[in-house]
């Protein structure tokens, strides 16, 4: 190649030429006007080494039809001024529009240098180009630049220095085979006019048209005549057709977009507008919680499975007959190990809450229950802290506290005890194990829902009994959705699922430690009888659950220990029936599905635990607490007697 090079810039409107041409040439520019009109035309010269590189900045343009002026003289100089090649600046974040205009001057047979600009803006958006895969496809180097900070200068100069190894293109549109055929006959016919298959195609549908060459008209006529024809369409819209499937398959090939925050906006409205639909949206709230439930199980009980073999086998290990092995195998493997159990699907609960957390759905929760709230008397927002509830109601009732005024904290921190918190669900897990083992999601389903009608059939009522004013509307935003973090669902669901366990190891671990020590008291009668102290508590107390139909002395004492802690009821039965197999099939004789059914009921309303308790003393006062126990305990005993007896009228048991 000669000592001197000329280059074009050209590229759409504000693709950055200039700012490229400018970081180019430097400061050794020459500006004047195109000949004949009063366009800026600005042209630099930069030396290296032997070689002078002269810059033209072309007009910006879409296209190069030659129907504005500044086409017209971009299209004259690609066509006449002879570039030795063409720098194609192009916008990263508009890739289809841009490249459009690459393939047009690609096609006009000159060697290009594709610069893809903006390359900040487009990562900014999502938006990423692989220029590896377009520099494969095309056989020449693609470039990435930021013209206006001077980014990847160095490599476009690389391609500049070495610009006689630069080739042509070797992709390019086709077209169908009568239009191929027109643009061969024409090259052939008239080498000076239809210089290249840009030119024959421009002046097959007349967007070029060269006046006073007779034939050359003649012959295009005929062409477009019979093209037409046989193809069924206009002859313009046929190319361009073409010229912009091959742009789209070249962008879907190279182009990789994530979501803009835009159109992210825009999903989440279409998600929404099912999601928190007027009567879709409760439906779908509730079908999420099943599904949680089904999950739950599904994939937990294999797991707990094993951990339960573990347990037994390791009871197994145990020799001996004395007090001490005694205490490991009732109170620590078989009362702690009761709940542990449990661990698998506990983690799983937690885990599936952190990602209808993340994701941004349990905000919409609460958007659609604050109109069922709103009817109770309710503040929307109480709904967060109640969904809250179904991990532990201490951490759910210390967040009332974000609640605006009084009425709505103490309203709320008096429904939140009867959201079903996981505490709950090994008793939910070991009966419904036993007694509903082909509907155990959907019992333990109803459980939870049960729990929420309890919970705001509460706040309604306390509300008209004790507070008048009319609740605030909601104002609440509703973050986009995204897709959830597993990491951060897994580190959360660990987190908590490490809580529980260490609750199993220590205050739990109390409880069924004194269990034991009941069962086993006073010394000589045999371990866990009606005649231990524990036989002696549970047997005075339990004709007052006859009614509910689970009056046997274990059952009343597992609710007494509860109290403690809800895990406390499941570690009562292993502390006092010892070991897993031993207790499914003691209370799968002292219980009927019936009585289940009701004593899982009592499980979820009575007294939520001491520590709950506490906190709703801390938080709204004493007087509270008393009433929370006391509206606890009726509520759930009037309910399970009221479940028994109806089932048993019923005939159900
Ligand atoms: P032209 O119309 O093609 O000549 O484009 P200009 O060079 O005048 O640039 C248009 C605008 O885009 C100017 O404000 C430039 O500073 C800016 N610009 C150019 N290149 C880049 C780039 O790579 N990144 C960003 N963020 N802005 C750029
Ligand atoms: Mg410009």
């Amino acid at each position: 190649m000669s000592r001197n090079v000329t280059i074009a810039v050209a590229g759409n409107p504000n693709s950055g030429k200039t700012s490229l041409f400018n970081k180019l040439t430097g400061s050794n520019l020459k500006v004047g006007n195109w000949p004949g009109v009063t366009v800026e035309k600005k042209e630099g010269t930069v030396t290296r080494g032997e070689r002078t590189f002269t810059f033209v900045d072309l007009p910006g343009t879409y296209g190069l039809s030659a129907r504005s002026i500044d086409e017209r003289i971009a299209m004259d100089f690609l066509t006449s001024g002879s570039p030795d090649a063409v720098i194609v600046v192009m916008d990263s974040a508009n890739f289809n529009r841009n490249f459009y205009l690459f393939t047009l001057i690609m096609e006009m047979g000159l060697k290009v240098i594709p610069v893809l600009n903006m390359s900040d803006m487009a990562t900014k958006r999502g938006i990423t180009l692989h220029t590896d895969r377009l520099s494969a496809i095309f056989g020449i180097p693609f470039l990435k630049t930021i013209a206006s900070k001077g980014k990847g200068m160095s490599g476009l100069w690389r391609v500049l220095d070495n610009i006689e190894n630069v080739g042509l293109p070797t992709h390019r549109p086709v077209y169908q085979a009568p239009i191929e055929t027109a643009v061969a006959r024409l090259m052939e016919a008239f080498p000076n006019e239809a210089k290249s298959r840009f030119h024959a195609l421009a002046i097959l549908d007349q967007s070029l048209v060269i006046p006073g060459n007779e034939e050359l008209q003649g012959m295009v006529a005929e062409l477009g005549a019979e093209i037409e024809e046989q193809l069924d369409g206009e002859l313009d819209e046929l190319i361009a057709e073409k010229r912009y499937a091959f742009v789209y398959s070249i962008a879907k090939e190279c182009v990789q977009r994530k979501l803009s925050t835009e159109q992210k906006a825009a999903v989440t409205d279409r998600i929404d507008r099912f999601v928190t639909n007027r009567y879709l949206g409760g439906p779908l709230f509730l079908l999420a919680m099943w599904v949680m439930f089904f999950l739950v199980f599904k994939v937990g009980n294999p797991f707990a499975d094993l951990i339960d073999a573990g347990f037994g086998a390791l009871s197994a290990m145990i020799p001996g007959h004395g007090l001490v092995t005694s205490f490991i195998q009732n109170g620590l493997i078989s009362g702690v190990g009761a709940i542990l159990v449990f661990v698998p699907n506990i983690f799983i609960l937690f885990f599936l809450i952190a990602v209808m957390e993340d994701s941004g759905y349990l905000s919409r929760a609460a958007f659609v229950a604050d109109r069922v709230m709103h009817a109770l008397g309710l503040h929307g927002k109480s709904f967060i802290p109640m969904l809250l509830g179904f991990g532990c109601n201490i951490p759910a009732i210390m967040a009332v506290r974000t609640l605006e005024n009084r009425k709505d904290r103490v309203l709320t921190a008096m429904a939140i005890p009867y959201m079903s918190c996981s505490a709950r669900l090994p008793v939910y897990l070991l009966f419904a194990g036993i007694f509903f083992p082909r509907s155990e999601a959907t019992v333990v389903f109803g459980l939870y829902l049960l729990g929420i009608i309890i919970a705001v059939i509460v706040a309604r009522v306390l509300r008209r009994a004790f507070f008048t004013k009319a609740v605030s509307p909601l104002v609440m935003e509703l973050p986009a959705y995204h897709v959830p973090s597993l990491k951060m669902a897994t580190r959360s669901a660990t987190l908590r699922t490490g809580f529980f366990i260490r609750k199993a190891g220590t205050f739990i671990l109390g409880a069924v430690i004194a269990v034991w020590l009941l069962a086993s008291l006073p010394a000589g009668v045999p371990y866990a009888s009606a005649q231990s102290l524990i036989g002696h508590i549970g047997s005075f107390v339990a004709p007052v659950f006859h009614p509910a139909g689970f009056g046997s002395w274990q059952a009343t004492v597992a609710l007494i220990f509860g109290f403690l802690a809800k895990e406390v009821v499941v570690g009562t039965f292993g502390a006092l029936y010892g070991g897993q197999a031993a207790m499914t099939h003691a209370l799968a004789h002292s219980f009927t599905t019936l009585s289940a059914a009701s004593f899982l009921v009592m499980t979820l309303v009575y007294i939520p635990c001491v520590a709950t308790i506490a906190i709703i003393r801390r938080e709204i006062g004493s007087r509270w607490a008393a009433l929370s126990v006391a509206i606890s305990l009726s509520t759930g005993y009037l309910l399970a007697v009221v479940v028994f007896q109806v089932g048993h009228l019923l005939g159900l048991g």
